[in-house]
Parts: C-alpha cells; sequence; structure tokens
C-alpha cells in the first residue's frame, strides 16, 4: 500500500483510500473525539501507542504555528525511527484553546498552561486552569464572558523514507509545504461556576452559543456534533473524502 508514497510527496499521489491516522497527542479525551466524528472507516491511533516519541514543545504564538509544529515533527520522527509498529497514512496534530473577549484573547495558545505560575508547574491542572479564568473574570458578568473555543488542525502525510539527493533543508521545507491546515470555531459565554461532569480542559466553564448549560452538562454526543473540534474535522474530512474519489 505504501509503495507509491516512497518515491516523493505531492497530494496527487494520496488519492485513494486513507484510513490510518495518527493523532499527535497523548490526550485520550481528543484521540476520543477524533474516533467518534470519523467513524470507523478511518483508524485513529495517539501517541501512547509509540513509545519514544519527541516532547514538543508548544511554543508557537499561533494555533495553527503549534500544530503544524507537532505535526511536521511526529512525521520526521516516524520516518527517522525506522518501521514504527503503526505506520499511519497521515499525521494529524490539533492545537485548541479558548479565547476570551474581556482577557483580550486569552488564555489563547496558552489555555494548557494558564495557571502555571500560579501552581508552581509547567503543566497546571485543569481545574487550577479554571478556577484562574473564574478569578479574572469575577466582576465581569455572564452576559459580557463572550467567549470562543478555537481549534486548528494540521494534517501532514507521511513523508516518504528515501529523499534521494534533497538537502535535509529541501527535505523539511517540503514536509511544511504539503501540511493542510483546518479551523474550526465555536462560540459561547464562560458561566459562572463550574458544572457538568462530562469531557475535559475548560468544558465545565464553557456555555456554547444556543444552550445554557457548559459542554460538560452537554455531554459528548452535543458536544462532538458543534464543537469546535468538530467542525475542524468537518473540513478535514471533506478534504480527505475529495482526495480519495
Ligand atoms: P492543546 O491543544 O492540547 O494544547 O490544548 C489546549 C488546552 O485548551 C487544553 O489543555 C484545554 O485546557 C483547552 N481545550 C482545548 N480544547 C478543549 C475542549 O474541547 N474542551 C475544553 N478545553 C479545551
Amino acid at each position: 500500500m505504501l509503495v507509491g508514497w516512497l518515491t516523493g510527496p505531492g497530494w496527487n499521489d494520496y488519492r485513494r483510500q486513507v484510513t490510518r491516522l495518527l493523532i499527535a497527542t497523548r490526550n485520550v479525551h481528543k484521540i476520543r473525539e477524533i474516533q467518534d466524528f470519523l467513524g470507523p472507516s478511518y483508524e485513529c491511533r495517539g501517541l501512547e501507542n509509540l513509545p519514544g516519541g519527541p516532547e514538543i514543545i508548544e511554543d508557537a504564538e499561533s494555533f495553527a504555528g503549534n500544530a503544524t509544529k507537532k505535526a511536521v515533527t511526529i512525521a520526521r520522527w516516524l520516518v527517522s525511527s525506522g518501521a514504527p509498529s503503526f505506520l499511519p497514512e497521515f499525521i494529524i496534530a490539533d492545537d485548541s484553546g479558548i479565547e476570551v473577549d474581556t482577557l483580550d484573547g486569552a488564555p489563547g495558545v496558552r489555555s494548557a498552561r494558564f495557571a502555571a505560575d500560579e501552581a508552581g508547574r509547567s503543566v497546571p491542572s485543569d481545574a487550577e486552569n479554571n478556577a484562574k479564568l473564574l478569578r479574572l473574570l469575577k466582576v465581569v458578568p455572564v452576559g459580557k464572558r463572550t467567549a470562543r473555543f478555537r481549534c486548528v488542525l494540521a494534517l501532514a502525510p507521511l513523508p516518504p523514507t528515501e529523499v534521494g539527493n534533497a538537502s535535509p533543508v529541501c527535505y523539511s521545507d517540503e514536509l511544511e509545504v504539503s501540511v493542510r491546515l483546518f479551523e474550526g470555531v465555536c462560540g459561547g459565554k464562560i458561566a459562572a461556576e463550574p458544572s457538568g461532569k462530562s469531557g475535559f480542559g475548560y468544558d465545565p466553564l464553557f456555555m456554547p452559543d444556543g444552550f445554557d448549560q457548559t459542554f460538560a452538562d452537554l455531554g459528548e454526543a452535543i458536544k462532538n456534533r458543534i464543537s469546535h473540534r468538530a467542525k475542524a474535522l468537518e473540513e478535514m474530512r471533506a478534504y480527505l473524502s475529495r482526495l480519495s474519489t
């Protein structure tokens, strides 16, 4: 199946059934969300199935920058690590977060590390991040706590294992250029207090437009229909199915 891939990248080479996707995350919630959304004709695995993968520092100033960095780093590592137990056709990396208008778009790309200083750890708990957000919004009425989740997905083809005489620089550029980006946004408000048990991250605080319950109250079935990630995934799924026809 992969023979046609070994001679060089190029999106026209990939016009066939796409099934195996490596999701560049160890967040099991995200992997499950993506698998549930795409359905059984896609096989999604996360990095926990591939021990020894690189740690990626998400230091870009945009979701697109971080998503691209993750996808490209994992793609390069997969090729250089020989024959991995799971050989995907594409690597998908997601970067996402919540933007609160009255905080000038914070936490934004720093959503996962929002309360790092207070917590004294580079990766604070969801509860610590949520508590910081509520503290900053204490005097802001719920009607003015407009916010949105944003998700950018980067889709990278598994690069060729033989790059001929290409210099390493050309090779990396080629990989970066071959990444496709898909964005989804879900608008809503930050609740006065946490509510609900489902989901992760800021789900207990986020009430999507059209609902007076949080994502954590609404549950996965509704969230997976309307979320930022669902919208980005819908774009990506449409793109993948165009490739395979
Ligand atoms: P990353 O995309 O894995 O870097 O995650 C960014 C952070 O944004 C997560 O740790 C969560 O705090 C938050 N986040 C992203 N998507 C969601 C979501 O769907 N629900 C709740 N929080 C989210």
